[in-house]
């Protein structure tokens, strides 16, 4: 059986185009979908059942047991930590905000550790930004900046960009012109018609310099700004005012470098700058899977996107406070539920050691880092994959993902359900 238009559940292009050939529930092939993609759909090697640490062994539990150790360790906490939530779905994501309510614990998802920052810029000056699909058609101009998507999003460039076809292009392979930001010559680079290599630590400067050059205080340019020189800035900033319609994607390397959130806040208003002049998107290259939809559900359930407490009985926002990694690097929290997401291949040693100290219960299908520092693991049906659900793509646009495998696994979205019911009995609500 071959089921067309599958959408893939692996990073926040959530390429909608897959066809996907199942056999006796098994996929055996995948057309369209990069490698990490294709390597999602035919993931093998997952947990068979819960499993319960016992001393330094692991033993078969069930599901009723499993679940049953979760509601206790997380009504028994008094600072329980619910993370992850952007490999998952939003359903599942709504039900984990009502259940860090009742329990007074505290919802992060894993932008903390990646566009958290940008998200703090979006709230101070807004977000200038458009779909995917209107770049594709209308760019003539796309910049990459501290972003390698031929590693990271690997269809984002064949389907939006330098090799994708556009509506109001007639060539858009010859007619849109792509640049590279970076601090050093990514595989992107290579196939890029600018690239613009910027000392480590230098992006807010040399924003700040093509902000100047665009304002028209050219005269006020040094002959090299973080590396670049000031004729290549001038050269940037032309392509920049002469293009018909600009798109800006930054990535990690722009929201997690020295700057932060303030490199971000300067190229949102280099945009409003250039839109005085022609029309410019900028837009974050979101990377897991669906980690805006945590943002946005988390946003309109409780008016924030990520790193919210509610052990005051109400939600409460503070980014550096509020946040899994400072909680845990302040050994704060006292049990953790990790849903869709792999802290410690992520978190900083410190965390690492704290979670190791406390209970911990982790939803997910296959075995990873933080297996290890877990109490009980629950396998889960593959989101996208065996479950279907919502999940937001990186320009905001939400999709039904669809169910491509049939599984006895129980979604995220069964497990925790059941969870919040058990809770709410327990607490008589
Ligand atoms: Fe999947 Fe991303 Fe590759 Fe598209 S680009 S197939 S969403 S991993």
């Amino acid at each position: 059986m071959i089921i067309k238009d599958a959408v893939c559940p692996f990073c926040g292009c959530l390429c909608d185009d897959i066809e996907v050939e199942v056999e006796g529930n098994r996929v055996v092939a995948v057309t369209n979908a990069c490698e990490l993609g294709k390597t999602k759909f035919m993931g093998e090697q997952r947990l068979k059942n819960p499993i319960l640490r016992d001393g330094d062994r692991w033993k078969e539990t069930t599901y009723d047991e499993a679940i049953q150790y979760t509601v206790d360790m997380l009504l028994s906490a008094e600072r329980p930590l619910l993370y992850g939530w952007s490999g998952t779905h939003g359903e599942a994501q709504c039900v984990g905000v009502h259940m860090a309510e009742l329990i007074r614990g505290v919802a992060d998802n894993t932008s903390s550790v990646c566009h958290g920052p940008s998200i703090l810029a979006i709230q101070e000056v807004g977000h200038p930004g458009c779909t995917l699909g209107v770049v594709k058609n209308r760019a003539d101009l796309v910049i990459y900046w501290g972003s390698n998507p031929i590693d990271a999003h690997p269809r984002h460039l064949s389907r939006y960009t330098r090799y994708a076809e556009g509506f109001f292009l007639e060539n858009a392979f010859r007619d849109r012109k792509v640049i590279v930001i970076d601090v050093r010559k990514t595989e992107t680079a290579n196939i890029a018609d600018e690239f613009v290599q910027i000392k480590p630590g230098g992006d807010y400067a040399v924003i700040s310099a093509l902000r100047a050059i665009v304002q028209g205080k050219t005269g006020t340019i040094p002959r090299t700004v973080a590396g670049v020189t000031r004729e290549q800035l001038i050269r940037v900033a032309n392509l920049c005012k002469s293009a018909k319609f600009g798109a800006v994607y930054f990535g990690l390397g722009l929201t997690m470098t020295q700057g932060k959130y303030k490199n971000i806040r300067n190229a949102i208003e280099l945009v409003g700058e250039l839109n005085r002049h022609t029309k410019f998107t900028i837009s974050a290259m979101r990377g897991h899977y669906n980690v805006y939809g945590s943002n946005e559900v988390n946003t309109w359930m409780t008016g924030y996107p990520f790193g919210i407490d509610f052990s005051r009985g109400i939600a409460f926002y503070n980014p550096g406070e509020t946040t899994a990694v400072d909680i845990l690097a302040r050994k704060e929290c006292d049990a953790a539920l990790v849903v869709g997401s792999d802290p410690a291949a992520h978190f900083p040693r410190k965390c690492i050691e704290h979670l190791a100290d406390i209970p911990v219960v982790q939803l997910d299908p296959y075995p990873n880092a933080t297996t290890a520092f877990c109490n009980v693991q629950i396998p889960v049906a593959v989101t996208g994959i065996d479950a279907e659900g919502t999940a937001y793509r990186m320009d905001g646009v939400p999709i039904r993902t669809r169910q491509v495998l049939s599984s006895d696994y129980p979604s995220d979205r069964e497990v925790l359900s059941k969870m919040y019911t058990m809770m709410r009995e327990a607490l008589g609500r």
